[in-house]
């Protein structure tokens, strides 16, 4: 195939809002990719919220994330309307989220001060709510929330009603060109010094001398057969994400989002009215190294747990209309690849992880501009070559943060500790995690101190010893 000035691969989200707004730029798009709804594509698995202030935490120290998403969500009427011009197909478009802290996890408190510390960052309202009054929760008087954040800026849409919509678009615009299938390699010119184009599996080659590889988490095994040639860059991983639908009648559904905020590795638990498609419900997590390949019983078991207990106990004999998952893109460094990497031609666009259909817009007017070589029309933190300055995590802190979800993980579904033991197998589980990472002078000499203790009591009474010195002196 010959002629395109670009082209992309992947048929997800950011694949085809990157077609579309290329090929409404001027540029001729051979946009290659099985269907947005393969099994594994992380877009249809998605809800979706648009969540600026629901995903941020006490843990996100540095404002670039924050600041990228809020600018990613202000682009969004402007895009919806652009979409609707091309196909007259009107994706509902959705405003209003209550964020709510309840006992089932340490940190929601926290979280919601974060949150709504970060909302007078943006000069954005949000409103305390009385949490007996959250509109559409009827929670298990164990599980109530004990606090709720109005965020009546916050956004969500319908993912499917969004995919249908940007496919039809790619499929009528007289600038696409849709190349069912999918890429094995990308190709590179003889010197190896430029991309030519990709070949298919079934050995077509698209030839372009730009190519963006917006593959979700398929984007690493094309990418990391090229290291030599574009230089080290942080892996693109799978989070593993599961969510279903259930069947509600619209009356029965909140007006708004209801979510918590971010939990156990994960987008917290949320529910999203989708009107005559049902009550979204999601999202669990898990990482991988490569695409994993279905959800489990104990991610259905853990989602609708959650569900019934913390949010709605009447959706008890409630039938579950559709059950979705997929493999999220996450780079290995937390934050999104977008932008031309060290092979002359080769752009990414991935790496979004839980944030991928918020930043579509964005991602997909950043691409377009670096292709026609023009100023991005915002600021592009995700540059693969230029990795954002994050300030370096303090490993000590970092290894806390992650026990306590591990603590939380291990915990869920409504598991229960008496007294203040998670807290106490928290701190040892993280106390563990530090004798194992770390090797500075003060861990050996902590090591030194548990061995010694131990052979003074070489018995199981003496192992249990260790956990009372060790939980209450840290
Ligand atoms: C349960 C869940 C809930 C989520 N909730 C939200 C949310 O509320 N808000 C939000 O903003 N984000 C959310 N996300 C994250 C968001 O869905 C992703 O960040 C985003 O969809 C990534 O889009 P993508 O186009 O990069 O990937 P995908 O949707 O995975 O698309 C990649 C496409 O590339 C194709 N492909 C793979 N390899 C090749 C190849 N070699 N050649 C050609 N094609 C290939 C695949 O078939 C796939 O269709 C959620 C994700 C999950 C799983």
């Amino acid at each position: 195939m010959r002629g395109h000035e670009v082209v992309v691969v992947g048929t997800g989200v950011l694949g085809m809002a990157i077609a579309v707004a290329a090929a409404d730029a001027g540029l001729r798009v051979a946009l290659v990719g099985p269907g947005y709804s393969t099994p594994g594509a992380a877009s249809p698995a998605a809800g979706a919220m648009l969540g600026v202030l629901g995903e941020h935490t006490r843990a996100d120290q540095d404002m670039t994330d924050l600041m990228f998403r809020h600018e990613s969500a202000l682009l969004w009427p402007g895009w919806l309307d652009a979409i609707d011009d091309h196909t007259g197909i009107g994706v509902p478009f959705g405003q209003g989220m209550v964020v709510i802290a309840n006992l089932d996890h340490p940190a929601d408190r926290d979280n919601l001060e974060a949150i709504r510390q970060a909302a007078a960052t943006l000069g954005l309202p949000v409103e305390e709510l009385d949490p007996r009054q959250v509109p559409g929760l009827r929670p298990a008087p164990r599980h109530a929330p004990v606090a709720a954040l109005v965020c009546p800026h916050e956004g969500w849409i319908n993912a499917e009603a969004l995919l249908v919509a940007l496919d039809t678009t790619c499929r009528g615009h007289p600038g696409v060109d849709r190349v069912p299938g999918t890429a094995r390699s990308v190709l590179v010119t003889p010197d190896r010094h430029a991309v030519t184009g990709v070949v298919l599996d079934d050995n077509t080659r698209v030839v372009s001398e730009s190519v963006v590889l917006a593959a979700g988490a398929g984007t690493e095994a094309l990418l990391s057969p090229l290291v030599s040639l574009t230089g080290s860059l942080p892996a693109v991983l799978a989070a593993k994400g599961v969510s279903l639908t259930i069947e509600v009648p619209e009356s029965a559904q909140p007006p708004m989002v209801i979510r918590t905020p971010n939990r156990d590795f994960a987008c917290g638990l949320h529910v999203i009215p989708h009107g005559r498609g049902g009550l979204y419900v999601g999202a669990t997590n898990r990482f991988t190294t490569a695409p994993a390949t279905g959800p489990t019983a104990g991610e259905h078991l853990s989602l609708l747990h959650g569900l019934l207990h913390q949010f709605r106990v009447d959706l008890r004999t409630a039938t579950v209309k559709n059950l979705r998952w997929g493999n999220r893109p996450a780079s290995a460094d937390g934050a999104p690849l977008i932008g031309p990497c060290g092979l002359p031609g080769l752009l990414l666009a991935t790496g979004t992880y839980r944030n991928g259909i918020l930043m579509a817009p964005a991602i997909a007017a950043i691409i377009t501009a670096t292709l026609l070589d023009r100023p991005t029309p915002l600021c592009n933190p995700y540059q693969p070559t230029a990795r954002p300055s994050h300030p370096q995590p303090n490993f000590r802190q970092l290894l806390i943060e992650g026990a306590a979800h591990m603590t939380s993980v291990f915990l869920n579904p409504d598991g229960t500790l008496p007294y203040d033991r998670e807290r106490q197998l928290s701190t040892t589980l993280a106390s563990l995690l530090n004798l194992a990472f770390a090797d500075d002078e003060d861990v050996d000499l902590h090591r030194e101190q548990l061995r010694a203790q131990l052979a003074a009591q070489p018995t199981i009474e003496g192992v249990c010893q260790v956990f009372d010195t060790w939980e209450t002196s840290t």
